[in-house]
């Protein structure tokens, strides 16, 4: 057993608007208690030293919060190198950057240099878990385990189902988006920390012979993930509606296909109206909020108010390349600003939820991550006050916890990640 000593916060249910201090905890000198990858307690130092064996090691970390590790619930890794890519919505932005880009990783060396190096990202901005695009190309799926494997990280990938509506080159078929999704999840999903997720790009690049064939893999391996956009782009919207006129809306397509159900992991979801988000709830289904990239490509302005009084579960993601940036602090902030847009609140311990309980939850995580209870998994980050000196001197201003960590929230970068723990160790 090993300990931590340094603020610890984390949050045990959704802290809502208010910011419900009955859903989180926090402990000024705290005490963070790990065991073989796993936490045994985390609470107030003084009373927990009192109780521990004198010869457990002790890391001191005074001054600094600990909180769990954040979780990104939707990203591209083979976007690393288009991230901040000028001027185009959804459709032309594909075309223009995304595409190309992910024609490179034919070479299977390409792929596993990108994945590296996206893995020691995610890692430097605090990120231990995350839910991943790959490219169409199979080994693309295993470039990133492999990545990810190397560090112990829980992380769940997919290869892309892709075979209409976009380059000859990135495309497969039904038959083979099929054959090799099977492949990769008996090679994957569940090895050690591992998940697969069935990766149809969104219904646009998909036929319905293909939407047909993931369902049936869906329906096949229950316990796999569902990785998917939904209703991201106004065009996109009216395409979708142009092509599948016997669907309802957009997410009824996915549901006729059988990719609506707990695991599936929709990211966007701007323009829902709803009955889409009551059927979402029901069917268990999850939203991935990605501000930075609706922001930036001028999507929308994802609803979460609606989203959460209606049941659904909610993280954030990052969509790199779509998305600005890889850190979840970051993308935390813009999410403020676009709640702010539609005159909600989004107070700092509900985005630390959405970043780490809730997105757990959408992630059907919560009984391995998103806290410190016993027995949870010891994914958790170090945040640095003085990583800069303006968050120095800002968060020294600061009155009470809350103002605080909204204040690192809203200008943290990696530079506020003094460590980044997977399974209990520093791998960063
Ligand atoms: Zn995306």
């Amino acid at each position: 057993m090993h300990a931590l000593r340094a603020s610890i916060m984390h949050c045990l249910a959704d802290p809502g608007e208010g910011s419900d201090p009955a859903t989180w905890e926090y402990f000024d000198d705290g005490l963070l208690l790990v065991d073989g990858g796993h936490i045994v307690n985390a609470g107030d130092a003084t009373t927990l030293m009192r109780d521990l064996p004198a010869d457990t090691p002790v890391r001191d970390f005074t001054g600094k919060l600990i909180v769990p590790g954040f979780i990104d619930c939707h990203v591209h890794f083979p976007q690393l190198d288009i991230i901040g890519s000028y001027g185009a919505q959804l459709l032309d932005w594909l075309n223009q950057y995304a595409f190309p880009e992910e024609a490179k990783f034919a070479d299977a060396a390409h792929a596993r240099e990108v994945a590296q190096a996206f893995v020691d990202e995610l890692l430097a901005n605090g990120t231990t878990t995350a839910l991943v695009f790959g490219t169409v190309h199979a080994h693309s799926a295993d470039a990133i385990f492999e990545a990810a494997e190397q560090k112990g990280m829980r992380l769940i990938a997919g290869k892309v189902l892709m075979d209409t509506n976009c380059p000859k080159d990135l495309r497969d078929d039904p038959e083979s988006a099929y054959a090799e999704s099977k492949a990769l999840i008996e090679r994957w999903h569940g090895k050690g920390r591992l998940g697969y997720a069935i990766t149809p790009r969104f219904a646009l690049t998909s036929s319905p012979e293909q939407l047909g064939a993931a369902g049936r893999l869906a329906a096949e391996y229950p316990d796999v993930w569902v990785h998917t956009h939904l209703a991201e782009n106004m065009d996109e919207v009216e395409e979708i509606a142009r092509l599948f006129p016997d669907s309802r809306s957009y997410l009824d397509v996915y549901e006729q296909f059988g990719l609506l159900r707990e695991r599936a992991v929709f990211a966007h979801c701007l323009h829902m109206d709803d009955a889409d988000r009551a059927s979402m709830a029901s069917h268990g289904g999850a939203a991935a909020f990605c501000p930075t990239s609706n922001l930036f490509l001028g999507s929308g302005l994802f609803d979460l108010a609606s989203m959460r009084a209606a049941g659904v579960r909610c993280g954030l993601g990052t969509d790199v390349g779509g998305g600005t940036s890889l850190s979840i602090p970051r993308t935390a902030s813009e999410a403020y600003k676009v709640l702010h847009l539609q005159e909600h609140a989004l107070p700092a311990t509900r985005a630390l939820y959405l970043a780490t309980l809730g997105a757990a939850e959408a992630l059907y995580l919560d009984d391995k991550l998103g806290n410190f209870a016993p027995g949870k998994e010891a994914d958790f980050v170090v945040l640095d006050y003085a990583g800069s000196n303006l968050t120095r001197r800002r968060t020294a201003a600061a009155r009470t916890i809350e103002e605080k960590l909204f204040a690192l929230i809203t200008l943290a970068d990696d530079r506020n990640i003094a460590a980044t723990y997977v399974n209990g160790e520093a791998v960063r």
